[in-house]
C-alpha cells in the first residue's frame, strides 16, 4: 500500500508540503551556475522561485543546509508551502489599498505573505493578485546571468544609423511639453487638460507627415469619454504587416479621481514622448511595414484606451496584422547607480524577449536588463490578452519613484532622465527597426 508521502512523491506534490525556506542572493552567477542549482534543488525533494538577484529556496530539512553552504542567505523564513505566498502588484490599483510587506520586490510584483482574503481586481485585464507556482522564474537579471555578454553581436549599421538618430534632449522637451497639461482622463470639460494634451499630440503627429485619427471611448463606467490618438506611417513594402508603438499619456492622482495636479511627467508623459520621438526617428528612416504610433488615454482607470483599441483591432480584423507591439511606460527613471529597464511579457509569448536582448546587447549594452514573465498594469496587457506579440518597456526602478501618482511627478524630479530614457529609446528604436524593415544601401542606390 502506498502511504500518502509515497504518493505524493509519485505525484510530484511533495512541494506543497511546508518546508524550510530561506531567501538567498544569486548575484553575479551565470545562468549556467544557476541552472545546476535549482536542478539539486528539485532533486533534493525542494522548490525554487527566481526574482531577479535572489532565489527562494524551500527544501527538507535534512537537505536545505547543503543547499545553502556557499550561498549568501539574505533572510530566514521558516516553514513555507507554496499556499502561504503570493505575488501582490504594487501601487497599480484604481483605488490604492493596503500593501502587505514584502519578502522581495520583483518586477511589477511583491512576494508577500498570503492574506487571509484575496482582493479581485476590478479589471479584468489586470490582476492584483498572483499564486505561487514552484519552480518559476519570475523576473530574471539577463545582464548578471551572462545572458546579455551571450547575446553581443556586430552593430548593422542601418540599425545603428536609427540608433544614434534618438535625441533624448528632443524627447526630454516633450516630456516637458506634455507635463504641462493636467492630463487626468477624469478631467476632461471643466478641466480640459486631456483634450489639450490631445490636440498638442495631434499636431505633433501631423508635422512629421503621418496620418492621425483619434478613437473616441468611454472611460469604464464612467460618464467621461477620452480619446487615444493615432499616428499612421504606411509601410512602402509590406503596409498590411503592422508595428505598433505604444504609451498611455493620460496621467493621474494617488486618488484617481482628483483630475487636476496631475503632471505625470514620469507616468507617463516619458513614454508617450517616447512615442513621439520614435514618430520622428521613423520619419527620417521610412519602413518597409506600416508603424502605427498610439497614445492612448484611460489607462490609469484601467486600461481602457489600450483594451479599446486592441477590440478595434479585433473587431476589423486588422488584429492578425499585427507583427509586435511596443509599449512604454515609465521609461525616464532611476533611482540608484545602473540603468535597469524591466521587459515585461507573458511567459507563452517568449519569444519577443529575443530581439529586446540581442538588441540591448549590441546597441546599449549600458542597460540592465531584467525579463519579467508576470506582466501587469499596462497597455501591453491587452495585446498579451489577445495573444499579440507584445512587451512592456518600463524603468526597474519604478517603485522607488518617490512622485508616483503625486503632484509632484514634474521633469525635474526625474533623476538620470536623459540616460535612462534615451538607452530605453535606443533599445527600442533598434528593435522597431528590425521588426519594421529597412531599406538596404544597396536598394537606395539603385533607385537614385
Ligand atoms: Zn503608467
Amino acid at each position: 500500500m502506498l502511504s500518502a508521502l509515497t504518493l505524493g512523491l509519485q505525484m510530484g506534490l511533495t512541494t506543497a508540503m511546508p518546508m524550510p525556506a530561506a531567501l538567498v542572493s544569486i548575484g553575479q552567477h551565470s545562468q549556467f551556475e544557476l541552472d545546476r542549482y535549482t536542478r539539486q534543488i528539485e532533486q533534493d525533494g525542494g522548490w525554487w522561485l527566481e526574482m531577479e538577484n535572489r532565489l527562494l529556496v524551500v527544501a527538507p530539512p535534512t537537505r536545505l543546509p547543503d543547499l545553502l553552504a556557499g550561498v549568501k542567505v539574505e533572510q530566514d523564513l521558516g516553514w513555507l508551502r507554496p499556499d502561504d505566498l503570493a505575488l501582490q502588484t504594487r501601487a497599480c490599483g484604481v483605488e490604492e489599498g493596503p500593501q502587505l510587506p514584502a519578502i522581495a520586490d520583483t518586477g511589477r510584483f511583491a512576494l508577500v505573505r498570503t492574506p487571509a482574503t484575496w482582493l479581485p481586481y476590478k479589471s479584468p485585464e489586470v490582476s492584483e493578485w498572483r499564486p505561487v507556482v514552484p519552480n518559476r522564474t519570475i523576473t530574471k537579471d539577463l545582464k548578471a546571468r551572462g545572458l546579455m555578454a551571450m547575446a553581443k553581436g556586430a552593430p548593422d549599421p542601418e540599425i545603428q544609423l536609427r540608433v544614434d538618430a534618438v535625441d533624448p534632449d528632443r524627447w526630454f522637451a516633450a516630456l516637458s511639453s506634455l507635463a504641462s497639461f493636467d492630463r487626468s482622463s477624469y478631467g476632461v470639460g471643466p478641466n480640459p487638460g486631456i483634450d489639450q494634451a490631445r490636440d498638442w499630440l495631434i499636431g505633433e503627429f501631423s508635422a512629421l507627415g503621418l496620418q492621425v485619427t483619434t478613437q473616441e471611448f468611454q472611460v469604464g463606467s464612467s460618464s467621461y469619454h477620452v480619446d487615444n490618438v493615432i499616428a499612421r506611417r504606411t509601410g512602402w513594402l509590406y503596409p498590411d504587416e503592422w508595428v505598433v508603438v505604444g504609451g498611455h499619456y493620460d496621467s493621474r492622482q494617488q486618488s484617481a479621481s482628483v483630475p487636476t495636479q496631475t503632471p505625470g511627467a514620469e507616468d507617463n508623459a516619458s513614454g508617450c514622448a517616447g512615442v513621439l520621438e520614435a514618430a520622428r526617428v521613423f520619419a527620417q528612416f521610412p519602413p518597409q511595414r506600416t508603424m502605427i504610433f498610439v497614445c492612448f488615454a484611460g489607462e490609469e482607470q484601467g486600461l481602457y484606451g489600450g483594451g479599446a483599441y486592441a477590440q478595434s483591432l479585433q473587431t476589423s480584423g486588422d488584429l492578425a496584422k499585427v507583427d509586435l507591439a511596443v509599449i512604454m511606460d515609465m521609461i525616464g527613471y532611476s533611482g540608484d547607480s545602473d540603468l535597469d529597464v524591466l521587459l515585461e511579457s507573458s511567459a507563452a509569448l517568449s519569444p519577443v524577449f529575443t530581439p529586446f536582448l540581442n538588441m540591448a546587447a549590441t546597441y546599449t549594452p549600458q542597460l540592465r536588463l531584467v525579463q519579467d514573465t508576470s506582466p501587469c498594469c499596462s497597455d501591453h496587457m491587452p495585446f498579451i490578452n489577445r495573444s499579440v506579440p507584445s512587451l512592456l518597456t518600463i524603468e526597474n526602478d519604478w517603485n522607488a519613484y518617490g512622485h508616483y501618482h503625486r503632484t509632484t511627478d514634474l521633469p525635474a524630479n526625474i533623476t538620470r532622465a536623459q540616460e535612462m530614457g534615451g538607452g530605453i529609446l535606443q533599445m527600442n528604436i533598434a528593435v522597431l527597426a528590425d521588426a519594421a524593415g529597412f531599406e538596404r544601401p544597396i536598394l537606395r542606390d539603385s533607385f537614385e
